[in-house]
């Protein structure tokens, strides 16, 4: 046979890995942990965020929907970080630079309609965790301490 199946452990172990991967990435548990010791532990993870009209926007990676923060944490490589600008891939080099730019470009279009819907839009990169994070947090304690905006017109 051609095809022999792993050994009976080893595709459980792979599917946890699979499923983890975009949910639970590291740099998000990072910040997460940095969050919770930073006293702001009330946020939420992959809240969605409809439109007024009920249109589904998206789902952060960590909300604090009361207070209207966002946070992104972007691994360096998927998400393009601007700062680390790592080489693609070597083969299949189209395939791969028309991905990243979807990639890029639907991060662009979340953070977008969420400063719109009047979010506080942050992005934390796999590179700059603890700065990102700090000035998460900060934008958090801002939320706190200041009445959330005005009421919206219309
Ligand atoms: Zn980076």
């Amino acid at each position: 046979m051609a095809l022999e199946a792993p050994p009976a452990s080893s595709p459980a172990v792979h599917n946890v890995m699979v499923a983890n991967r975009s949910a639970n990435t590291k740099p998000e548990i990072l910040v997460r942990r940095m969050l919770r010791q930073a006293g702001l532990p009330g946020y939420r993870l992959h809240w969605r965020i409809d439109d007024p009209v009920g249109r589904y926007v998206c789902r952060p990676d960590i909300a604090y929907p009361g207070r209207k923060v966002a946070i992104f944490v972007h691994g360096c490589f998927w998400h393009r970080c601007p700062e680390c600008d790592l080489a693609l891939p070597k083969s299949n080099a189209e395939y791969w630079s028309e991905k990243f730019e979807r990639n890029v470009e639907r991060d662009r279009e979340k953070a977008g309609a969420l400063l719109d819907l009047g979010w506080d839009v942050h992005t934390v990169w796999e590179c700059g965790i603890d700065t990102g994070a700090a000035s998460a947090a900060n934008a958090v304690f801002r939320a706190l301490i200041q009445p959330t905006g005005t009421p919206k017109e219309g």
